[in-house]
């Protein structure tokens, strides 16, 4: 009985120690992976742009002009498909077939993605004729890993609307921003990732000053009407999904221009090109937390209580901080 019992407890104790090694290990491995894969590199493989039947030449356009714009500031992150979403819902289903075999390998898997995950949201871009858009990087997964960019019915309504050309580069910020992530569980926090993403979409769009300007007035009014919502709300899944519940708006608005607002107090510290460039990058090699007190010099909590004051001083010192340093 001592003996059975005691080479259980071996057992176990090797099962776990196994179990570790392995965990261990495989987070090693795959860092190592799209190390070799060249995940977190540029490379000389042009995007690749899917269309669906229904649009014309103009949608193409537009999404390309954002993507070249991105690119060469971040420089080109790939294989990438570019998938662009019209209203035939047919012709979505086409496209949304391509997007599932681009992105996993495998036949169960493929199906899973076509009838139950993005093929849902691909048809729906066409029924709703939805202007969303998503970055996709699940295609890490795949020995030759891949990423997807699809965005729905560019360019909008307005002629001179700047939408799809900006979502455009909104989400090949979000290619590049992945890129640079090893451990998806320890990426950007959420508003760093919509804030940056935003903020340097209406920089190359030309747009920099007015967005600084309306994203101070929107903060301002969301501080207002829900005192005491912070940006560190969005870093815990709960209050996050709290307030995605109760205020779908306020959600994206704390995200994107209150996010983009903290971003900008981050590169006055340093540079735009810092930031994107030197920042950005480290993420891969020393995590979320460490590459951020390694490149501004405090703790991700530190700069919370910072950006806490900035919020709370009048518009016109907060246009003052905001300034570019030059
Ligand atoms: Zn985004």
């Amino acid at each position: 009985m001592v003996d059975q019992c005691a080479k259980k407890i071996t057992t176990s104790i090797l099962f776990i120690t196994g179990l570790l090694a392995l965990l261990i290990s495989s987070a090693c491995n795959d860092t190592d992976r799209l190390v070799k894969a060249g995940w977190n590199k540029p490379t000389h493989i042009s995007p690749i742009y899917v269309m669906t039947s229904d649009l014309n030449e103009r949608s193409l356009q537009v999404v390309k002009d954002g993507v070249i714009k991105a690119q060469e500031y971040l420089g080109n992150y790939g294989p990438l498909k570019v998938f662009i979403i019209g209203t035939d819902v047919e012709a979505a289903n086409v496209v949304a077939k391509e997007f599932c075999e681009w992105t996993y390998e495998g036949k169960g898997r493929i199906e899973e993605c076509f009838y139950e995950d993005q093929g849902i949201e691909i048809r729906e871009l066409a029924k709703y004729k939805s202007g969303s858009a998503y970055a996709e990087t699940d295609g890490r997964q795949l020995s030759i890993p891949t990423r997807a960019v699809t965005i729905g019915n560019p360019p909008y309504d307005d002629p001179n609307d700047i939408g799809g050309y900006k979502v455009a580069i909104h989400e090949y910020t979000h290619i590049y921003q992945h890129a640079h992530i090893s451990d998806e569980d320890d990426g950007i926090p959420n508003w760093l990732e919509e804030g940056s993403a935003e903020l340097l979409a209406m920089f190359l769009a030309g747009k920099y000053e007015d967005y600084l300007n309306d994203s101070v007035k929107l903060s301002r009014e969301l501080r207002e009407n829900h005192p005491g919502l912070t940006i560190k709300d969005l870093e815990n899944e709960r209050s996050s999904e709290k307030l995605q519940k109760d205020c779908q708006e306020c959600y994206w608005r704390l995200q994107s221009e209150t996010g983009s607002l903290a971003t900008v107090l981050l590169i006055n510290q340093t540079s735009m090109d810092y930031f994107f460039k030197e920042y950005i990058p480290s993420i891969f090699y020393l995590g979320k937390e460490k590459a951020f007190e390694n490149s501004f010099g405090f703790t991700i909590d530190e700069f919370y209580v910072t950006f806490e004051e900035f919020l709370n001083l009048t518009e016109s010192e907060q246009l003052e901080i905001l300034k570019p340093k030059s």
